[in-house]
């Protein structure tokens, strides 16, 4: 049994001095044999969300189980107790019956055009089989499909969208039916309109936002995960492949000079944006609390770029926060994130199903 005791942040404006953790689960009344409880002190957080997280994904693809292990504790040890797997070729089911471990929501493997993806990651398929490809990932996945919605076409030598419309309304339609929601990775402008208006639930990155799509994501409520930390590569992504695909890299170069605007843009349209790392293929796990900085930096109140990957983030997943009941998921820190987020950076206890970690 934890006694958690000091400023519990249990929403963003509901302060409680303390909660208990027994057998696992949160409550709020002091419990019998509360006495002998070990008690933790700080400033709790829920258990943050990485809206945007690859476990099971290396540079090459797939990873072994130990790989995965890793990149998973990694997260646990930054604060993240929830992932919205954005896609992953390997079969990471094992790591549900492990208490130890933070909690993923998958979302199947990614799927995409042929040849227009990383090698390895993806399933690469043609339109034709875009609606029982997302069928199946969408009863593979836990409520989730990840769709490579635009990626370099290497005639075009630019970023271009991957789907016909026709295609992507039909596999929205049928992940819905499904009880699945749908999600597209986008770098550029070109996608976004067709995706939308075929009823996509969110898109990552999102950098190609404009004044044209920002009124239309708002207006559909389609929800944006910047994945900031991931975005600040593109200038050196855009270098190394400057010889043979200029028109790319320059396009890659103003996506992310404008990276900021375009956050800022689409928060202050009312867009929900939440925090997602893109850890997993190149990017290391855990940063989550720099990614939250980037959103404060991109101009989101630090009260908002916090619910990113608290309170709104669990929410929009369907997750429960601190209440009554719910899994004792939650990360205590030295001060009061709300004043300053770069104190997610510095976990003082991380505590994981009502057991401290870290
Ligand atoms: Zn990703």
């Amino acid at each position: 049994m934890l006694r958690i005791k000091g400023r519990v942040l249990v929403g963003p404006d509901e302060v409680r001095d303390e909660l208990w953790a027994v057998d696992g689960r949160i409550t709020h009344e002091r419990p019998p044999g509360a006495d002998g409880a070990t008690t933790l002190t700080g400033w709790a957080l829920p258990g943050l969300v990485d809206a945007h997280c690859h476990v099971g994904l290396g540079h090459q693809g797939p990873v072994d189980v130990a790989t995965s292990e890793k990149q998973a504790l990694t997260d646990r040890e930054a604060g993240t107790l929830l992932i919205r797997d954005a896609g992953s070729p390997s079969d990471t089911r094992w790591t549900d019956e492990r208490e130890d471990l933070p909690k993923i929501i998958r979302a199947g493997r990614h799927i995409a055009r042929t040849r227009r993806y990383i090698r390895g990651y993806a399933h690469e398929i043609e339109p034709g089989d875009l609606v029982a490809y997302v069928a199946r990932e969408a009863r593979r996945g836990d409520g989730w499909v990840k769709l490579v919605g635009d990626w370099i076409d290497r005639d075009a030598g630019d970023l271009a969208a991957c789907w016909p419309r026709g295609e992507v309304e039909a596999a929205i339609a049928e992940a819905h039916r499904l009880g699945a929601r749908v999600t597209a990775h986008c770098f550029a402008e070109a996608a976004l309109r067709d995706l939308v208006e075929a009823g996509i639930d969110c898109i990552e990155h999102a950098t190609g936002l404009t004044e044209d799509t920002i009124p239309l994501f708002a207006e559909r409520g389609v929800a944006i995960v910047p994945t900031l930390v991931n975005i600040a590569t593109f200038p050196g992504l855009a270098d190394a492949g400057e010889a043979r695909y200029p028109r790319w890299s320059s396009h890659m170069r103003r996506l992310h000079e404008r990276r900021y605007d375009t956050v800022r843009a689409a928060y202050d349209a009312g867009i929900p944006v939440f925090a997602g790392t893109d850890a997993g293929g190149t990017l290391a796990h855990g940063l989550v609390a720099d990614e939250v900085a980037e959103l404060v930096k991109a101009g989101i109140p630090p009260l908002d770029a916090l619910s990113a990957t608290a309170w709104g983030a669990r929410r929009w997943l369907g997750r429960p926060v601190l209440e009554e009941g719910a899994p004792a998921d939650l990360v205590l820190y030295d001060e009061d994130p709300r004043a300053d987020v770069r104190v997610l950076g510095s976990p003082r206890r991380v505590v994981l199903n009502g057991r401290v970690t870290g």
